[in-house]
């Protein structure tokens, strides 16, 4: 099994190299304690602060903190009173929470295959999907490279559809010199601890849209009216009112400094990851792999580094990733396509190839290292663990 040994001589099985790092600074971590000392642990202040500075940074009006991405994505369908039976258009090349919450409502997930490219959304085999029953399209900013907006947004437009963006990857990406952020009707943030930036959970809803605001921060605590959510302000009133069927999704002051810390060194963390997709681009064996290029006018925030085995099947990107595991290298595969899961594919009879692009991309698919602080040698160790 000459395929599966590891010829590199060193010695890291002791000193595995993580997937993902999050860099923390001592800062933030005083800041932690700050809050926790100062007796206000829950929403607050600092959770404003962070919606304030968020909204900010991605150039949109309202910013509604959540504790995660997959809340966020959820009270965005609420919102809309998704109805049983509705239908909502999204990627089979995702995280399982992208449909997840269409799945809540009793709403049917609408899947469409992937651009071979950037692996996003195809926007030209979205409006074939269009239903009378459609209410809405996620797209999901694959690895953080934006999908092709304006296209979506002028199909979105000529049917009156919602269009929510999963932007879990996006801290920050821009599309035509656009934040991601600022396009869409709202779009959903994730800070999970292995994401761009990260409040140990949590996620982010951005929007231009008032009302819809509005209504996703009252179906974040129970659907208290807002009166009711200052109630515990000195100002506040203890006297509440349930407004409507909301959640329990409100996050708390210790993940929002955190997020602001995490926040001021976006722009840091993006340089840092931008480097280290250049030392993969120059040490990587193109002659083996495709790699990721930013679609034109585009950034990615290049949340992930996805390589793709030129050509080769399953079982072999299968003995490549033991082999790394066996260099003491962590990769990942993104994604494992929807429609390939037992749940969609028991409940709509899906089969791998109803949707060739995403189970070929899949079944070549490896995801390397990559974070801020992660040496220029650790990237050509682990390109040379490669070949
Ligand atoms: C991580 C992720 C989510 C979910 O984020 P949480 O904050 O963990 O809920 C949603 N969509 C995509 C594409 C993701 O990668």
């Amino acid at each position: 099994m000459r395929f599966l040994s590891c010829d590199i001589s060193v010695t890291n099985f002791m000193n595995p190299i993580p997937f993902f790092k999050p860099e923390v600074d001592e800062e933030t971590i005083a800041a932690v304690a700050e809050v926790i000392r100062s007796g206000w642990l829950t929403t607050g202040p600092k959770s404003a602060e962070f919606e304030a500075r968020f909204a900010e940074y991605v150039g949109a009006k309202y910013a509604v903190f959540v504790n995660s991405c997959t809340a966020a994505l959820h009270l965005c369908l609420a919102s809309i009173d998704l109805k049983p039976g509705d239908e909502v258009i999204t990627t089979t090349y995702t995280f399982a929470a992208t449909a997840e919450v269409i799945e809540y409502f009793d709403a049917k997930p609408v899947l469409v295959d992937i651009r071979e490219d950037t692996m996003n959304i195809d926007e030209s085999q979205i409006e074939e999907r269009i239903t009378d029953k459609t209410r809405a399209i996620i797209p999901v900013h694959f690895a953080g490279q934006p999908c092709e907006m304006d296209t979506i947004m002028a199909i979105a437009k000529r049917y009156g559809l919602y269009v929510f963006e999963d932007a879990a990857h996006c801290t920050p990406a821009y599309y035509k010199g656009k934040p991601i952020g600022s396009i869409g009707d709202a779009t959903c943030f994730s800070f999970y601890a292995n994401k761009c930036i990260t409040t140990g959970e949590g996620g982010m809803i951005t929007t231009d849209n008032e009302e819809l605001a509005e209504k996703c921060r009252i179906l974040r605590l129970h659907g208290l009216s807002k009166d009711a959510s200052s109630r515990y302000e000195s100002s506040g009133s203890w006297k509440y009112d349930i407004v409507a069927r909301g959640y329990k999704y409100n996050p708390t002051d210790i993940a929002a400094v955190i997020g602001l810390g995490q926040l001021k060194r976006a722009d840091e963390f993006w340089e840092e990851r931008k480097r280290v997709v250049r030392a993969y681009s120059q040490s990587i064996p193109r002659a083996k792999f495709q790699v990721m290029k930013e679609p034109a006018n585009c950034e990615s925030s290049w949340h992930l580094f996805p390589a793709r085995l030129n050509k080769g099947s399953e079982r072999e990107r299968d003995l490549l990733i033991l082999k790394m595991k066996r260099c003491g290298l962590s990769v990942s595969v993104h994604f494992i396509p929807l429609h390939m899961h037992t749940f969609y594919a028991v409940k709509y009879g899906f089969v791998a190839v109803d949707f060739p692009c995403a189970a070929d991309s899949y079944s070549r698919m490896i995801s390397l290292p990559i974070y801020p602080g992660l040496p220029d040698q650790t990237v050509k160790f682990i390109c040379q663990a490669l070949v």
